[in-house]
């Protein structure tokens, strides 16, 4: 149980960019994990997964601190687009039903009250534990549903930048923090796909199962011209690209545009 605790831990880790620690419990017979996130955002919310009967599994989000429930903001026309596609994502994954004031919110998921003082987001599946890989599952929904409650959440806010220092060593050096952000990172690709705008490379087609995940994500604003603060559409902005599209983009400053680089691409 250690060991898997301390594997979910990094393969958390390197799919959101936040340190978590988590404890294996026991309710009422059933085994499970609780998560909750470490460091910077230490006592913000806990996520319970919990196997029930060896044959349902049940995740629940739970904020901790009411500062951060008030400091979700869901007034944002983009937010609420992300939030929403994100939800719909979970639905795919189980029954998954969210609700914000103790009251549930429905699909499309965008109809929110005016204000709000507490959210809850609960995902259940029916899991065959034979053919289900019961820990990939859970840092799969973990990762999906944290995607869900960063897109209330300033990204840069939830974000410790330390890890990517750690994590420095780029070989495209133009790669911005946007791009490296592991959670825009992740939602760019869970919508877009692995394969390169540009060219339509697929790692995994070519190269077969050591190319899993790889690909590298593209911002298509430059940064230089973001003003301030502007949050990241990881399904706007972002785009996943090959190395050598990613290189060729940024030939120039600002970089190519994809239908530029298109059109300059021979067969
Ligand atoms: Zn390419
Ligand atoms: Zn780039």
């Amino acid at each position: 149980m250690t060991h898997d605790s301390e594997y979910m831990e990094g393969a958390l880790e390197s799919n959101t960019g936040l340190k978590y620690r988590i404890a294996p419990i026991t309710e009422n017979g059933n085994n499970g994990y609780v998560i909750r996130p470490k460091g910077v955002n230490e006592g913000l919310f806990k996520i319970k997964v919990v196997y029930r009967n060896n044959s349902k599994l049940i995740a629940e989000f739970t904020p901790l601190d009411a500062q951060f429930t008030k400091s979700m903001d869901y007034s944002d026309e983009y937010r609420k687009e992300l939030f929403s596609k994100y939800a719909q994502e979970l639905e795919k994954n189980g029954r998954c039903s969210i609700s914000i004031n103790d009251n549930p919110l429905m699909p499309p998921y965008s109809d929110w009250p005016s204000s709000v003082s507490s959210l809850t987001v609960n995902l259940s599946r029916i899991v065959d534990s034979s053919t289900t890989d019961i820990i990939q599952l859970t840092v799969e929904w973990v990762t999906k549903i944290i995607l869900l409650i960063s897109s209330l959440l300033n990204f840069e806010q939830i974000y410790d930048d330390s890890v990517f220092i750690a994590d420095g060593a780029e070989t495209v050096v133009t790669q911005n923090k946007y791009e490296r952000n592991p959670l825009n990172r992740k939602a760019c690709l869970m919508i877009r796909g692995y394969s390169c705008a540009v060219c339509g490379f697929n790692f995994v087609d070519r190269y077969g199962p050591v190319g899993k995940d790889f690909i590298h994500v593209h911002h298509i604003t430059p940064v230089s011209k973001l003003k301030g603060e502007t949050p990241i559409n990881p399904i706007k902005d972002l785009i996943p690209v090959c190395p050598n599209c990613h290189y060729m983009l940024h030939k120039r400053d600002p970089p190519y545009t994809v239908d530029e680089l298109k059109t300059m691409l021979r067969n």
